[in-house]
């Protein structure tokens, strides 16, 4: 007997119809003869809903407390009638919200991270063979009492956190494609399923903008240990395995694993900064106090005849007019000539763990965005990753020649079974 944690998105939830092909598949596995722990993400785009009519009902934007009372009802909709619909198949099913979970996280409105998990109910649930369903990207702090929220895509952490406390067989991430591509399947059709992925490589993926997995899970799983298998729930298809490759094992890495493409960050250059030491350490000092996490940076040389260099950095969107105010109110104790705001950037992220060990790739890259007359404004590295930041409007297009050009394409076009992509 195996206990398996199954976590299923917005899209795999999105109606009456969907939620009970679900709770039949639920089902079908613990009849099968296995411990099953589900967690559900709110129906389609119910948080997105939710968070139009907060702005709708007050000027201000909605934040902290209530904004997480509100978002969490999502969740606590869909895990209910889960339980409902698998009760009616006839199978016993009991439904937890985050904190009768025992999902303990810190204080942190709509951003909370997760301290403790005590999932005593659950497992108590499992014990009289019953079906457990936890309400996924919520939680509760103890010295508050009130109730948080992960931040979005947050279900899959939850669902990464109950099975390394439960010590579960494996995570598995339901969602509407058949499991990791190597590229955005609603980008490029011909995007290949990957079979198996190390979680340093997904981390990178994740990391450049990939949304079939969140980074937060993923960083989790690898801490713990836990497998996660990523697939459909329209289909019966094996998914994409994410592992931790042990110490010392040697596993046969392909060069490039996948791409992918991020639109959320915007572009701020520092324009005529002073060419003199202490300059950097002070714009970013001044930005790290907005708490603004910053992606790429690139310093250019500083003409030798002005003595001033510009320095560019990417951040999230929603971050960056903090970031600008902070800067323009110590405009004159760093002594830079200007600030530029631009907001129509994509960032293109090329992930392999093989890059390591084969020469050429990043002229690969560069050259394949020449072909295309895609001109490329920023660039930075890691050990397996190689990211370039383009236009926003040229952001499609790259993805799509850089897969063609390392031989990514499939012979079958990917199949996206639902979801609208917001
Ligand atoms: N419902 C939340 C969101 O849309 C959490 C999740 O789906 O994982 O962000
Ligand atoms: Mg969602």
């Amino acid at each position: 007997m195996a206990l398996i944690v199954q976590k299923y998105g917005g899209s795999s939830v999105a109606d009456a119809e969907s939620i009970k092909r679900v709770a039949a598949r639920i089902v079908e596995t613990r009849r099968a003869g296995n411990e099953v722990v589900v967690v559900v993400s709110a129906m389609g785009d119910t948080t997105d809903e939710f968070l139009d009519l907060a702005l709708a009902v007050s000027d201000s934007a909605p934040t902290g407390r209530e904004l997480d009372m509100l978002l969490t009802a999502g969740e606590r909709i869909s895990m209910a009638l889960l339980a409902i619909a698998i009760k009616g198949l006839g199978q016993e099913a009991r439904s937890y919200t985050g904190s009768q979970a025992g999902m303990i996280t810190d204080e942190k409105h709509g951003s909370a991270r997760i301290v403790e998990v005590t999932p005593g109910r659950v497992r108590e649930a499992l014990d009289h063979g019953a079906v457990a369903i936890v309400a996924g990207f919520q939680g509760f702090n103890r010295l508050t009492g009130d109730i948080t929220t992960l931040g979005r895509g947050g279900s899959d952490t939850t669902a990464v956190a109950l099975a390394a406390a439960l010590g579960a067989d494996v995570c598995e991430i339901y969602t509407d494609v058949d499991g990791i591509f190597t590229a955005d399947p609603r980008v490029v059709p011909s995007a290949r399923k990957i079979d198996r992925i190390t979680s340093e490589e997904m981390l990178e993926l994740a990391a450049g903008g990939a949304k079939v997995l969140y980074i937060r899970a993923v960083e989790y799983a690898r801490r713990h240990g836990v497998t996660l298998h990523v697939r459909s729930s329209f289909s019966h298809n094996e998914g994409t395995l994410v592992v931790n490759a042990k110490d010392g094992e040697i596993v046969e890495e392909p060069i490039i694993t996948g791409i992918a493409a991020d639109l959320s960050e915007d572009k701020i250059t520092v324009v005529g900064v002073p060419d003199i030491p202490g300059k950097a350490a002070q714009i970013f000092t001044i930005v790290a106090r907005t708490n603004a996490n910053i992606d790429m940076i690139v310093q250019n040389i500083s003409s030798a005849s002005t003595g001033l260099a510009d320095i560019s950095f990417t951040l999230p969107k929603f971050q960056a007019q903090k970031a600008l105010d902070a800067l323009t109110d110590e405009k004159n104790a760093v002594g830079f000539e200007s600030l530029q705001h631009d907001d129509q950037i994509g960032k293109l992220a090329l992930v392999g763990a093989g890059m390591r060990t084969n020469a050429g790739v990043s002229a690969k890259l560069f050259t394949a965005l020449f072909d295309a007359g895609i001109n490329i404004e920023m660039i930075s590295t890691s050990e397996i990753r190689i990211s370039v930041v383009t236009r926003a409007e040229n952001i499609n297009e790259a993805v799509r020649v850089v897969h063609k050009a390392f031989e990514l394409d499939a012979e079958v076009e990917a199949v996206v079974y639902g979801g609208t992509g917001r």
